[in-house]
C-alpha cells in the first residue's frame, strides 16, 4: 500500500519546511527571476556559491544543493522546459523535471518535498497542460518503492492554485 500524500500549498515556497524544495532554475544555475530569485534571496549568498561549482544543468535534468538559510534542507534545482509550441518534447522534459526531482529527493533520504509549478511563469508553459503532467508524474513515482511520504505543490498564482484544485480532486 502507498501511503504518499499529495498535499496542495498556496504561497511562497521559500517558506515551507520540507526536506527538500524544488527550484524551477535556468540552466545557468546561477539565479534569476520568479521562484528562482525567491529561493536564492531566501537561502542567501552560499546557494549561489554551491551553484557555481556545480557549473549548469541541462534540461529536464536536476541537481541538489543544501538549503543553507531555508528551513529545508535541500534545494533540488531543475531546468523546466521553455514553451515553444509544443513541438520540441516539452512534455517529455517537463515531465523528466518531476521524475529526476523526485529521484534525487529519494536518493538523498527526504520523506518530504515541494515543488513549485515549473516552467509555468516566464518559460511560458500552458498552466492546465503542466498541472496535468506534474500530477501523473508525481504519481507514476509514488506508485513504485520510494521515500517520500509528502509531495507538496506549492501554488504562488491564482490560477495554477485553481487548476490543482481541480485536478487532484478528480
Ligand atoms: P519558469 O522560468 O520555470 O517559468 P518562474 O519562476 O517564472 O519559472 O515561474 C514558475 C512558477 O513559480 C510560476 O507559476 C510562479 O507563479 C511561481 N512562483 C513565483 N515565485 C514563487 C515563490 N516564491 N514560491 C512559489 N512559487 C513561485
Amino acid at each position: 500500500m502507498n501511503e504518499t500524500k499529495i498535499l496542495l500549498v498556496k504561497g511562497d515556497i521559500t517558506l515551507l519546511e520540507t526536506d527538500a524544495i524544488v527550484n524551477a532554475a535556468n540552466s545557468s544555475l546561477l539565479g534569476g527571476g520568479g521562484v528562482d530569485g525567491a529561493i536564492h534571496r531566501a537561502a542567501g549568498p552560499e546557494l549561489l556559491v554551491a551553484c557555481r561549482m556545480i557549473g549548469g544543468c541541462p534540461t529536464g535534468e536536476a541537481r541538489i544543493t543544501k538549503g543553507y538559510n531555508l528551513k529545508a534542507k535541500f534545494v533540488i534545482h531543475t531546468v523546466g522546459p521553455v514553451w515553444h509550441g509544443g513541438y520540441s518534447n516539452e512534455m517529455g522534459k517537463l515531465a523528466a523535471c518531476y521524475y529526476n526531482s523526485l529521484k534525487l529527493a529519494d536518493d538523498n533520504h527526504c520523506s518530504s518535498i515541494a515543488f513549485p509549478n515549473i516552467s509555468t511563469g516566464v518559460f511560458g508553459y500552458p498552466k492546465a497542460e503542466a498541472a496535468r503532467i506534474a500530477i501523473k508524474t508525481v504519481n507514476e513515482y509514488l506508485a513504485g518503492k520510494n521515500s517520500i511520504k509528502q509531495v507538496f505543490f506549492c501554488c504562488f498564482d491564482e490560477e495554477n492554485y485553481l487548476l490543482y484544485t481541480k485536478a487532484l480532486a478528480e
